[in-house]
């Protein structure tokens, strides 16, 4: 008998045997697309449960035709955002320029979605939990893959053999580290340092976005909704990564107040609020670039393999994208290595374009120096007077495959 359904492909009767490790947005949507071909899926989550929280995510080009494909387009639709001003304030508030949202980030109006990442990871969730083993409060320990397949040991002391295990467990994945090695030969710093955090929405704010700055410091609050709540969101130049703040939640509420010590505006009431939030989220600003995104029979998908960051607003997009290719390429693909390196091929350049919308993002969100901000007000005003900017390109740059699709084969003449 055969161990696997690997061996044989897809059609035969033992049902190939996945692990994702991360429950966030590319594991659900990689799950959902795994199971829909036939797969047995498993997907374990570090966290105890669905994680909430987090900025909200713009969905956009092909993205959007994933989500349609799944079904799940009304329900993003109504979870929908649809801010309706971006304004700019200066040092001390007052008005530089107030925009509609999708001029400055090249959304499409009426097509793109945005909407709280917890409520996609929630949507994706619902999608998959009836059909999907999950594990949360767990985490892969050991991955050994010199048998017929991937012998997983957990933290939890549980032990299963998979047939491929993928790792969609974010830019800091563990996956990744143990296959490939540490992830400074992978990340890129981006010269930034961010911190997300709710706090009580006591400006009055309505599905607007307010975002302030100095050269090298920008706060922001974002009204999703008529909520009582607010997304507040401090960002730094910090060339060089603080490394021990990533691991120390109090050291990351230091060095933000310290870096925002004296600032205008609500920054202060800002800060206080960091201080006492619990679903603090700090991180840099960083990007994934590996020159391959799998090894044997282990995988990569999403910010684990090509985190793009927040400055180019794609991470979740490259997320679905990838979760679906690279379904769709094991569908496809009896032999996983030729699955991976159609998933690679049919995907880099998509990622490569949407990676490098990051200049234009950090041009417009957080100048550096007082002649960049001058520049990108001025800007600003223009926009105000200009029609909507065009979309993105980057956004669309890839079309999706029918998924599962095998090509016949030719036939002879
Ligand atoms: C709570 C939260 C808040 C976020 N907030 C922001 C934000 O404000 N701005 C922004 O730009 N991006 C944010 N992100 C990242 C954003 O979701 C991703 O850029 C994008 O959606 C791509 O998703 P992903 O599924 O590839 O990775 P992620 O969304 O990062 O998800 C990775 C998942 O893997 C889990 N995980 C990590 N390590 C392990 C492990 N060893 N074993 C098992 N599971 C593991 C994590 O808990 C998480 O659920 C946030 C992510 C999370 C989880």
């Amino acid at each position: 008998m055969t161990p696997t359904g690997l061996s044989t492909g897809v059609s035969t009767a033992a049902k190939r045997r996945v692990l994702i490790s991360g429950a966030s947005i590319a594991g659900p949507a990689l799950a959902y697309w795994l199971h829909r071909s036939g797969c047995a899926v498993t997907v374990v989550e570090k966290a105890g449960a669905l994680r909430d929280g987090g900025y909200p995510i713009d969905i956009r080009g092909t993205a959007t035709e994933v989500v349609r494909r799944m079904g799940i387009l009304p329900q993003l639709r109504d979870a929908h955002i649809d801010s309706r001003r971006c304004t700019f304030l200066d040092a001390d508030g007052g008005e530089v320029a107030s925009v509609s949202p999708s001029a400055v980030a090249g959304s499409v109006e009426g097509q793109d979605l945005e909407v709280r990442r917890g409520d996609l990871a929630a949507i994706l969730h619902a999608m998959v939990r009836d059909d999907v083993e999950f594990l949360f409060g767990d985490s892969i320990d050991t991955l050994d893959q010199s048998g017929q397949g991937v012998d997983v040991t957990f933290h939890s002391g549980r032990r299963r053999t998979f047939d491929l295990v993928v790792g969609a467990d974010g830019m800091h994945s563990a996956t990744r580290e143990s296959l490939f090695g540490p992830e400074e030969r992978f990340h890129r710093h981006l010269g930034y340092c961010f911190a997300v955090f709710t706090m009580p929405n006591t400006f009055g704010l309505s599905r607007e976005v307010v975002l302030w700055n100095t050269p090298g410091k920008a706060a922001a609050l974002y009204a999703v909704g008529d909520n009582d709540e607010l997304h507040a969101f401090l960002n730094f130049h910090r060339p060089e990564p603080p490394l021990d703040a990533l691991r120390n939640p109090d050291a990351q509420r230091d060095l933000v107040a310290t870096v925002f010590a004296g600032a205008g505006w609500e920054v202060p009431r800002m800060v206080d609020a960091m201080r006492d939030a619990d679903d603090l989220f700090f991180d840099t600003a960083g990007q994934i670039r590996m020159p391959h995104w799998s090894s044997g029979r282990v995988a990569l998908v999403g910010d684990a393999a090509y985190a793009p960051s927040f400055l180019t607003g794609q991470g979740s997009s490259l997320a679905l994208v990838g979760a679906y290719m690279l379904a769709d390429a094991l569908a496809t693909h009896r032999d996983h290595t030729a699955a991976f390196a159609a998933y690679e091929r049919d995907v880099r350049e998509f990622v490569a374009m949407n990676q490098a919308l990051v200049d234009n993002g950090a041009a417009t969100l957080f100048p550096t120096t007082a002649r960049a901000l001058e520049e990108r007000n001025a800007m600003l005003r223009d926009l105000v007077t200009m029609p909507a900017a065009p979309a993105r390109p980057a956004h669309s740059a890839l079309t999706l495959p029918e998924f599962g699709r095998v090509e016949p084969p030719m036939s002879p003449r």
